[in-house]
């Protein structure tokens, strides 16, 4: 737990020195507290205390990379139980399981389909994030094979094996990809332990309950591995969610040091929309890695979204440049459509213009990221703003018409727009889902 200010202050040597540069050892506790001072700056402080103030430093929640360079993600350092505390600020990993039983040419089909589950949504491409090889067959050379394969893709590792002797192969060939190493449990901890520390891996633990998983994560700790992964995996969907959960709240409200890693969940069965539902469950409470062997995109895509809606903040929405956008081949005469910098507006206008088949410009004015009525109500999408807009470089050149079609919802602005910019003014559909008809009966009527 982060200390206050006067804790902080209770554990420094009160002798108002002023060598740490803030004139009393109040001030500077209030600095540390905020975060804008290191405690390196008071040379008198105690090895005790320092031990004590590094260790309420450290996040509740450690933060763990998996791979390395341009193929890593990072998972954990989560500080809040519930997104509107705060926000969530590491997406979890979507890691694709693939069999080292498979054969060669199956194999490489498959990680040929993992290679193309990347989508663009709302401006933004979102993926899979890693590829977790598992070694179905138990044996090393398989499993040393399917990793060779796995390297291919520009995406981190994740070694599911139980066997020290298949991990250890495995590893003389990837490790410097620092792969997730998946799983120690009560019977190879150490041996998988010394391979982790060994190579500087990450390494997950795994064990049926949650006092054991604690216990385990703490030997392997002991044993020199600092970054660690917890699978919760249990026997059921409700069973991992409740293990997910209460790892993080006693993580987060009890600060139990033991529990204080990220956590991995797997989701089970063949049933593709039962093992969609489980990731999914999962992504929102709160793995930081979900491993599934679903890899079909419309399996894929939907967990994707939901990480993705989970993980942006609301108080910074995504936006879209503000500029004109040519849908299709626009021409002098194409209708011209006024809509808001906010992304989810954006590409909903975008997406139905194009689905309409009538080039068109969208004229997307800067509303801060908010919607249309948002940006109404609080004077952000206003008479003279669109006007300015209008009569911006490169905007009014486009056409060789002075119509502009604003969105239904702000029809009452037409006169003021009118007068101030000198267009005619078109007033459009209130939903955009009635913009296809528009064009093709109203624009083109
Ligand atoms: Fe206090 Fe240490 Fe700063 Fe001196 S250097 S004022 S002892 S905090």
């Amino acid at each position: 737990m982060a200390l206050k200010a006067l804790d902080i202050y209770k554990l420094l040597p009160k002798t108002n020195c002023k060598q740490c540069g803030s004139p009393t050892c109040l001030a500077f506790a209030m600095k540390l507290a905020q975060k804008q001072a290191s405690l390196d700056q008071c040379p008198d402080v105690s090895e005790a205390a320092r031990a004590e103030l590094e260790g309420s430093a450290a996040p509740p929640i450690r933060l763990v990379t998996v791979g390395s360079g341009e193929r890593r993600f990072e998972v954990g350092n989560e500080t809040v139980m519930f997104r509107h505390e705060e926000s969530f600020y590491h997406p979890p990993a979507l890691g694709i399981i693939v069999g080292d039983d498979m054969d060669a040419s199956a194999l490489r089909e498959r990680l040929a389909a993992i290679s193309r589950l990347r989508f663009v949504r709302v401006g933004t491409e979102i993926g899979v994030g890693a590829v977790a090889i598992d070694n179905a067959s138990g044996e090393p050379e398989p499993f040393l094979s399917a990793v060779k394969a796995a390297q291919s893709l520009d995406l981190p590792l994740v070694l599911m094996s139980r066997k020290p002797a298949s991990l250890q192969a495995a590893l003389a060939a990837c490790a410097q990809q620092r792969p997730l190493i998946h799983a120690a449990d009560k019977d190879n901890w150490q041996a998988l332990a010394t391979l982790a520390k060994e190579h500087k891996c990450p390494l997950a633990v795994a064990a049926s309950n949650l006092d054991d998983l604690s216990a385990l994560s703490e030997s392997v700790k002991g044993a020199g591995v600092e970054d660690i992964i917890l699978d919760v995996t249990a026997e059921g969907e409700a069973d991992t969610l409740q293990a997910l959960t209460a790892a993080r709240r006693l993580a987060l409200k009890k600060h139990l040091r033991s529990l204080g890693y990220p956590a991995l969940a797997r989701a089970q069965g063949d049933d593709p929309f039962e093992n969609l539902g489980q990731c999914c469950a999962y992504v929102a409470k709160y793995a930081g890695i979900v491993l599934t062997t679903l890899y079909q995109p419309e399996h894929i895509l939907p967990i994707l979204t939901l990480r993705q809606n989970i993980y942006t903040d609301p108080r910074k929405p995504i936006q879209v440049e503000s500029k004109v956008y040519e849908i299709g081949a626009v021409t002098p005469d194409s209708p011209l459509l006024i809509t808001t910098n906010f992304s989810l507006t954006y590409y909903t206008v975008a997406g139905e213009v194009e689905a309409s088949r009538v080039p068109a410009y969208i004229g997307v004015v800067d509303t801060e990221g908010t919607s249309v009525l948002t940006a109404f109500a609080s004077d952000k999408l206003t008479s003279e703003s669109i006007a300015s807009f209008l009569k911006a470089d490169g905007v009014g050149s486009r056409v060789r018409h002075r119509k502009v079609i604003i969105p239904g919802f702000i029809a009452a602005m037409s006169g003021a727009l009118r007068e101030e910019s000198g267009w005619e003014v078109m007033v459009g559909p209130r939903e955009a889902s009635g913009i296809s008809k528009y064009l093709k009966t109203v624009w083109r009527g």
